[in-house]
């Protein structure tokens, strides 16, 4: 049997039924992380992720809310005792976010360094625009034996993409990044254990409506296109990586 699929960021609670987004991850048996874009979020995707199979919660303070929501902050660090999984959180340094970028790296700093001294968190990362600044400032305040980080959607140059893997960073993958002549191109040298896939829900689209967990398998298959592989072993590659991220050693 083919591994489960997994969609490593997709904000489950944004869709118009929170709880029946939920049920049919666990339906479908896609391995989801439902990331989070402020703390206030929190409660409520971690009690519908409770006692689930396939779905677990992130602790998020999105970067590009970070302008109106950073008195949040203690309110992130009361709940991450809670967490394993933290996102969304990172930097944008796009012409919308630029302006709060200095306020969008200390909350981000302070992100790594509770995560830092927590342990064994598992992190969804954005970094739009910022991946060097991003990775500068993992390699700081969470180097690796002291979390695991995701690089959601990453835009970044060859060059970092190389220093975010020797970092040992993970990338999740979705359908637009592979729409992207110079994406793919990035895409096509990453090692294959450092990938995992995404939808981005509700952000993304799938044809005409916004992508949903299991359009994962979209991914899959362009990914193992662009890679010359048979997807069902691009799919139990993801599985694998999947559980080596999430597992405590
Ligand atoms: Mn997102």
């Amino acid at each position: 049997m083919a591994a489960h699929l997994v969609d490593f960021h997709c904000h489950l609670d944004l869709y118009p039924d929170h709880a029946t987004a939920v049920a049919e991850c666990e339906r479908a048996q896609i391995y989801t992380l439902a990331v989070t874009t402020t703390p206030k979020a929190w409660p409520r995707n971690l009690e519908l992720s409770q006692g689930k199979k396939y779905v677990r919660a992130g602790l998020g303070l999105h970067p590009q809310l970070v302008s109106e929501r950073a008195h949040e902050f203690g309110l992130w660090e009361s709940y991450l005792k809670d967490a394993r999984y933290v996102g969304e959180v990172g930097l944008d340094a796009g012409p919308r976010f630029h302006h709060s970028l200095p306020q969008q790296k200390d909350v981000f700093t302070r992100v790594l360094q509770c995560c830092a001294d927590a342990g064994d968190k598992v992190l969804s990362v954005h970094s739009v625009r910022s991946a060097d600044i991003v990775l500068d400032l993992i390699e700081t305040h969470l180097p690796a034996p002291r979390g695991k980080v995701v690089l959601h959607w990453f835009t970044g140059s060859q060059t970092a993409a190389t220093r975010a893997v020797q970092l040992g960073c993970l990338f999740s993958v979705n359908l637009e990044m592979l729409r992207k002549p110079t994406h793919r191109t990035l895409l096509s040298g990453l090692p294959l254990d450092s990938i995992l896939t995404e939808t981005d829900g509700p952000f993304t689209n799938s044809g005409s409506r916004p992508s949903q967990p299991a359009d994962v398998n979209a991914v899959i298959e362009e990914l193992a296109r662009l890679r010359n592989l048979d997807p069902l072993v691009l799919r139990d590659k993801v599985g694998a990586n999947f559980r080596r991220l999430i597992s405590d050693t």
